[in-house]
């Protein structure tokens, strides 16, 4: 991620809140963090692995944070000891964040039907959309009434998206999953949203086959004709997780530069090249 300006302000003062999958400087939930801890959150990470770690201890500690812990979404243990660890530091929470999802790279390339095994299949949806149902019970019950959760999608949930296959199924699930957490959470107050982010280089993107074409596909398609940055991807988690998204629950928020309401390429260099 290029050097950012996020806006300075105390829209998060005096709320503490879990982000997880932050790997590394790229990470949309990084630009989160970092936008959160501009407006005056207080944030603990999860990270995976000692690798991690390395990356992601420095990254946390220069946002003042000091809750570090480990955590593999599939490991039943490590959810507990994240969830205990925030309860005996802090009491209570006000937000979280879920940016977590993994396919295997056999899965991300070539036809969707030859592709997607039963393991690769139950994996993805495991890792990808489970762990939100998992991590928002488990939030829910630390969290102060007028908490909110967000969790990071992408529109191969909706449409279809070369190569994107069983993770597309699982973005799908995974949106079906924030209705239902915000229809239970609702009435305690608890706001529950999915950010749909247009192409961004991380690591989890780099995974997809042809990543490289999307990025060049979504500038010339978008309705903006380019890429998204992930400051609005930031913006948008600052809305729904602060008191500005009061009554916003269950939305599915699309940034992605208008590449979504676009049905065929206006003037522009794709159109240029299909039709001229
Ligand atoms: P990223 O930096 O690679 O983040 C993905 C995170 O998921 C990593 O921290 C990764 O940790 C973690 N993760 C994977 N399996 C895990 C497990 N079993 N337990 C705990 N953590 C696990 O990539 P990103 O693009 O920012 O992805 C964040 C979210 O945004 C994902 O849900 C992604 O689908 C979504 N999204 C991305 C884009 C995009 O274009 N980049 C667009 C729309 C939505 P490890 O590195 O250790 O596996």
């Amino acid at each position: 991620m290029a050097e950012q300006n996020f806006p300075t302000g105390n829209l998060m003062k005096g709320k503490r809140g879990l982000i997880m999958g932050v790997a590394n400087k790229n990470s949309i939930a990084w630009a989160i963090a970092r936008q959160l801890a501009a407006q005056g959150a207080e944030i603990a990470f999860t990270y995976q692995g000692e690798a991690l770690l390395r990356r992601v201890g420095p990254l946390a500690e220069s946002v003042g944070s000091d809750i570090l812990v480990e955590c593999d979404v599939t490991n039943d243990e490590t959810m507990d000891s994240t969830f205990a660890t925030l309860k005996e530091k802090w009491g209570k929470i006000d937000f979280l964040v879920h940016a977590i999802a993994f396919a295997g790279k056999d899965q991300l390339a070539g036809s969707f039907i030859d592709q997607t095994t039963r393991e690769g299949f139950k994996s993805a949806l495991d890792i990808s959309a489970y762990s939100f149902v998992d991590a928002a019970k488990r939030a829910s019950e630390i969290m102060n009434d007028d908490g909110a959760m967000v969790t990071l999608t992408y529109l191969g949930s909706e449409r279809v998206i070369p190569n994107y296959n069983v993770m597309g199924v699982a973005k799908a699930a995974l949106e079906a999953c924030t209705r239902y957490i915000a229809a239970d959470l609702g009435p305690r107050g608890i706001r529950v949203n999915a950010i749909s982010a247009g192409p961004i280089k991380t690591l989890a993107a780099a995974g997809i086959g042809s990543g490289r074409h999307m990025f060049k596909f979504n500038k010339a398609a978008s309705a903006m004709q380019d890429n998204t940055d992930p400051l609005g991807v930031a913006g948008a988690a600052l809305y729904l997780l602060s008191d500005l998204g009061l009554s916003c629950t269950g939305e599915t928020h699309h940034v992605d530069g208008g590449f979504h309401a676009i049905g065929m390429p206006q003037e522009g260099p794709l159109k240029e090249a299909i039709c001229d």
